[in-house]
């Protein structure tokens, strides 16, 4: 008989290896044991590194964060469990009872809920304008507007902000300017190169790139402001789970690959549309038809990015048919998978509008966005003009 424990313990070594793991290790514990009352005193005074809770951060969150910061440009950035958990620290880490707040008047749409219902019930005054006219934005200004807040491309007219006049206006007045950079991305928009003071994103989308995690970022230029940014964050619970953090860095080695080719892929669709019997109307910011393409060009070099927004001819009817039509890409409400999908606004993001609310955006019920996905593009045109052909065929039944 031997006297081995039958009875197991959590605390015992990890197995010894002379060689380390190529793959950033998954790490879900919650806390972390620290070596004495005087080493998590340490700890807390910032004399010594350590993680804690996990809440309070963790270490696939940092990794995370540490890569995002690299391509935008930033430093400190944070990792949040969502999209709209990063545009919540942003606001009410850096906002009081009593500020005034601007948002461009076609935000995402739960930021604009964000700025319409949420932050008045704490005293935050909000209003909108539009972000592609500087000079609305400069008279919605009020003596007490401490943050702008806004994104380039419009969610899904794909109009562009008027940045840099906006950074200008911004720094003049002394108002943080905050950029919710999910569309553009690094690759094609760096907002602290162009004045941003911080940048948001929705880490879900593009960046992870794949639908399978929700995860947010947010960064300030000023330190101050990115702790506090840090312990609203904290304090609200907005952290991110560890597995998502691993797995939304997996996706982010592949993100400018998967970046380019869903770009090239959305340029080649556009045109192939644009020339498309039953396609009334064709929206991608390298064309030289688009309503703001100067300023694209300006803002955005080359990148036109991986949205393309079109209108069908005919109403509901062919919309429903064109959906049907198209079977092999999913009719879903997220934008950046690798795979394309298509959202309708009259029935998702833009279905609280009146139909005349949407008119004045110029949509319809034959309003479609795409998010353009890797795969072959032959295959991607042939599924587009067999779909549009059925959408043609229903209207004329
Ligand atoms: C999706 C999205 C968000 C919100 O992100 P979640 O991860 O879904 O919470 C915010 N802003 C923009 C522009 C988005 O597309």
């Amino acid at each position: 008989m031997t006297d081995t424990p039958r009875t197991i313990v959590r605390r015992t070594p990890w197995p010894e290896s002379s060689s380390r793991a190529v793959v950033t290790p998954l790490q879900p514990s919650v806390v972390y044991s620290s070596e004495s009352p005087d080493a998590l005193d340490d700890q807390y005074e910032g004399r010594a590194k350590g993680y804690t809770y996990a809440r309070e951060g963790h270490p696939n969150a940092e990794v995370l964060a540490r890569k995002i910061d690299a391509m935008e440009g930033t430093e400190g950035g944070l990792v949040t469990g969502s999209g709209m958990a990063a545009v919540t620290a942003a606001l009410l880490g850096c906002l009081k009872a009593g500020d005034h707040v601007l948002g461009g008047t076609q935000l995402y749409g739960r930021s604009l809920r964000m700025m319409n219902e949420e932050l008045p019930r704490f005293g935050v005054a909000t209003s909108l304008a539009d972000a592609g006219d500087a000079a609305a934005i400069e008279a919605a200004l009020r003596p007490e507007t401490r943050m702008i807040l806004v994104e380039l491309v419009s969610n899904p007219t794909l109009r562009l902000a008027d940045l840099d006049a906006i950074a200008d206006l911004a720094r003049r007045r002394g108002i943080l300017l905050a950029v919710d950079n999910t569309f553009t991305t690094p690759r094609a928009l760096r907002p602290f190169e162009r004045g941003a003071d911080i940048v948001i994103h929705s880490v879900t989308k593009l960046l992870a790139g794949h639908s399978d995690v929700t995860l947010g970022y947010v960064a300030a230029r000023d330190p101050a402001l990115r702790e506090a940014i840090r312990v609203t964050a904290i304090t609200l619970g907005l952290t991110p789970s560890p597995f998502d953090c691993w797995l939304a860095e997996r996706g982010l080695y592949s993100f400018e690959l998967r970046y380019d080719r869903a770009e090239e892929n959305a340029a080649r669709l556009a045109d192939h549309l644009a020339g498309c019997p039953g396609v009334r109307e064709l929206l991608y910011p390298m064309r030289p038809d688009h309503p703001d393409h100067d300023r694209a060009r300006v803002l955005l070099g080359e990148r036109g990015g991986n949205m393309v927004t079109f209108t069908l001819n005919g109403g509901r009817a062919e919309a429903n048919a064109f959906v049907r039509a198209a079977r092999t890409i999913a009719f879903a409400p997220t934008l950046g998978d690798i795979g394309t999908t298509i959202s309708h606004p009259a029935t998702s993001s833009h279905r609280a509008l009146s139909a005349e609310g949407r008119r004045a955006l110029g949509l319809s019920e034959g309003s479609f966005r795409i998010s353009v996905g890797i795969e072959p593009i032959d295959l991607l045109l042939r599924e587009f003009e067999s779909a549009i052909a059925a959408s043609g065929a229903a209207s004329a039944e």
